[in-house]
């Protein structure tokens, strides 16, 4: 149902609120679009009615046709009167598309009482996975141009997501297209094992580093999700030692932040 509010209108200060808190200041990486989130209007409502609008830039003709744009940011709110979820889509050219569903005031939220508030953006290596608190998967990857990244595997969720250390943006990957990419680098044709994206958390360990990292190269040339400086080093590949010396420092800093 389309809604009847007048639009462009300035986003709602709960709205505001919101969306600021799921793109976190003190990460450099979300400056972008945190600078959209407080300058463009509201310009339309997007294709799932009331609660998804599309902010734009002036004089842009906002695009509601094409395939939805892919994940960029995704909190939750938990309130006693139900759970408030907001979504931020990745920027496309002079618009950028959010969601927030399931509390039908949502303007009330800000009164209710507050149980739980997580969200991705806030992730950072060796914590647990913010939204079911279970530990996860870390695979650490490093670039030639010594670029630090991590991804990470929730098995409970059957969450993906990349953090890059230099931008502290989490990015989240589409499973099936993470899978896809795994499924092609391995050489694995049974539709089986192919089509069954849910395998990558049924065993944990099935897939060695190499091999997701792999995967998430190659998924990253079709998306580009992060910005590589330098290639991939691809785990098994000889590492010169300051590598070998970064990898020891970070293992370090782990054990450090366990023992808190
Ligand atoms: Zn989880």
């Amino acid at each position: 149902m389309r809604s009847l509010e007048r639009l462009p209108r300035e986003l709602k200060p709960f709205e505001r609120e919101l969306l600021l808190w799921v793109l976190p200041k003190e990460r450099t990486g979300y400056a972008k679009y945190r600078k959209l989130i407080e300058t463009w209007p509201v310009a339309a409502v997007g294709r799932r009615g009331e609660g998804n609008y599309i902010l734009a830039e002036a004089g842009w003709n906002v695009d509601i046709e094409s395939p939805l744009p892919q994940l960029f940011a995704y909190g939750v709110v938990e309130h006693e009167q139900g759970t408030l979820t907001i979504s931020i889509l990745e920027r496309s050219g002079g618009q950028l598309e959010f969601e927030m569903e399931g509390v039908a005031d949502r303007a009330a939220v800000a009164n209710l009482r507050q149980i739980r508030k997580w969200s991705f953006s806030e992730w950072l290596p060796s914590q647990l996975c913010p939204s079911c608190r279970s530990s996860v998967r870390e695979i650490r990857m490093t670039t030639t141009a010594s670029q630090t990244l991590v991804l990470v595997l929730c098995g409970r969720d059957r969450r993906i997501w990349v953090y890059d250390g230099q931008s502290g943006v989490n990015s989240l990957i589409p499973v099936t297209g993470f899978y896809n990419e795994l499924m092609l680098q391995t050489g694995i044709h049974d539709p089986k094992v192919a089509l069954d994206p849910n395998r990558l958390f049924q065993i944990p360990g099935a897939q060695s580093e190499s091999q997701l990292i792999r995967a998430f190269s190659s998924y990253n040339r079709l998306r580009n999700k992060v910005v590589l400086e330098g290639d991939l080093i691809m785990a098994g590949e000889r590492k010169p030692n300051w590598i070998r010396r970064t990898v020891a420092s970070l293992a370090g800093k782990k054990k450090q932040t366990r023992q808190r």
